[in-house]
């Protein structure tokens, strides 16, 4: 069979660029393309969009060829958690050392993750980009897909949508999505604190949703502050020293006062789970097919999760001479993520909802839950391998190796 291209991957954020960076060892021609063109990282001022990365994501840059070049930027290990409740006593905290490990995860810019994979991607003779290119139609064939884009017909085996929540692809693809909005907006900024931040992610939970502060490697801290969405709306028009003096008083002065706030950026918050994850000769990752809470910062480690895991469904049916688009190699890929996610999805819903509640009982309930939790500590070791990633069937990439953390 002839192609064009053996898959064509639409999206390059950061589940998509994983995705061609892990397939670069295989002898497979990828096109890689978004509608966008990739901000180059220049090191200048950290980026308002950043991600706390768990181990197993880690792992997974590490396997795409990416990682070196992240740590080497710049990345935040943090190495502990504390979590409080403005609606009862509750209080948690999480040490790496719990779970006798060096650091729980790090905090890094999404747009540094995309530069360092696409860099590896560059390098590489079988990734083809596309910036700026859009997929008018697609046709699903069963042996092949014709792809419309950027003015032409491209011949593929394998159509790849990691093209976000609003995935195009898994609109042509026929896939159906189950989405519900929160009401909220997370609003974000990089700001300072009089105290220092301890490489410490400090996540309290108010009526109308968490606030954290996440560590950065120059001493202030990534602000992800969710809220319904008018106060949203308000909190971004304030001038610098009311909005720092409304968070330092969210954030219960645990840092002492913010001193400065950046330019505040925010992102209406939902869910959504695409009612399938493949279809014949199409296949969804990332966002484009499910859509979390970041009020556990999962969004892009299971992305990211979902590339590796895809990766290697794709990896052993080619090396058992399939093509990449074989349905066998996109059902073990669905049937290995989709229920993972799930899971995932309904334990950060159960969290929001818990916490949003102001019925006294589940109030005084839930206090005395995080107070239990906290002294429990093979609960809290059980929850410190949720939240680096490290529960389930992990692809191989994300296991731990020799010669990695
Ligand atoms: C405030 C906030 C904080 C978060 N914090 C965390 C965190 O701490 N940890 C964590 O793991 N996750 C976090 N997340 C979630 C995380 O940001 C997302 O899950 C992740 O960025 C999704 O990556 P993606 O590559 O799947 O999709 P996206 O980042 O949405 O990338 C999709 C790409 O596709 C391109 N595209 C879109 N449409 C088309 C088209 N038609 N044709 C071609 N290209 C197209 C876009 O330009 C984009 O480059 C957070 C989310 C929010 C909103």
């Amino acid at each position: 069979m002839k192609y064009d291209y053996d898959i064509v991957i639409v999206g390059a954020g950061m589940a998509g660029a994983t995705l061609a960076a892990m397939l670069t060892p295989l002898d497979l021609k990828v096109l890689l393309t978004d509608v966008e063109a990739p901000v180059p990282f220049t090191g200048g001022d950290t980026g308002v969009r950043v991600s706390a990365l768990g181990r197993a994501s880690a792992r997974i840059l590490d396997a795409a060829g990416a990682w070196s070049s992240i740590v080497a930027a710049r990345a935040a290990p943090y190495r502990a958690m504390k979590v409080w409740d403005s609606g009862s006593s509750g209080e948690l905290s999480f040490d790496a050392a719990d779970a006798a490990l060096t650091e729980l995860g790090w905090i890094v810019e999404n747009q540094l993750v995309q530069h360092a994979l696409l860099e590896r991607t560059a390098q590489s003779r079988t990734v083809r980009t596309a910036w700026r290119t859009d997929i008018e139609a697609a046709e699903f064939a069963d042996d092949a897909v014709l792809v419309k884009t950027g003015g032409r017909v491209v011949r593929c085996a394998l159509l790849v949508g990691a093209d976000g929540a609003n995935s195009q692809v898994r609109e042509l693809a026929g896939i159906g999505a189950h989405a519900k909005g929160y009401g909220q907006r997370a609003v974000v900024a990089v700001v300072t604190t009089a105290l220092p931040h301890q490489d410490t992610a400090w996540q309290r939970f108010l009526d109308g949703g968490p606030v954290a502060l996440l560590p950065l490697p120059n001493g202030r801290c990534s602000l992800v502050w969710s809220l319904p969405d008018a106060d949203a709306a308000r909190v971004l028009v304030l001038d610098e020293a009311a909005f720092c003096a409304e968070l330092s008083a969210a954030i219960e002065h645990r840092l002492g006062p913010v001193t400065a706030a950046g330019p505040r950026a925010a992102f209406p918050l939902s869910r959504m789970h695409a009612d399938e994850y493949v279809a014949p000769r199409c296949a969804l990752i990332g966002d484009a097919a499910h859509v979390v809470h970041p009020l556990a910062g999962q969004g892009a480690n299971l992305g990211l999760l979902d590339a590796a895991a895809l990766a290697e469904s794709l990896q052993d049916a080619v090396r058992a001479g399939a093509t990449p688009g074989a349905w066998h190699a996109l059902r073990r890929y669905a049937r290995w993520r989709r229920a993972h996610n799930a899971v995932m999805q309904e334990m950060l819903d159960a969290f929001h909802r818990v916490f949003m509640s102001t019925n006294p009982l589940l109030r005084s309930l839930r206090g005395a839950g995080l107070n239990a939790v906290n002294r429990l500590g093979p609960v809290k070791t059980q929850m410190v391998r949720y939240a680096t990633g490290e529960q389930g069937d992990l692809p191989a990439a994300a296991r731990p190796r020799a010669g990695f953390r």
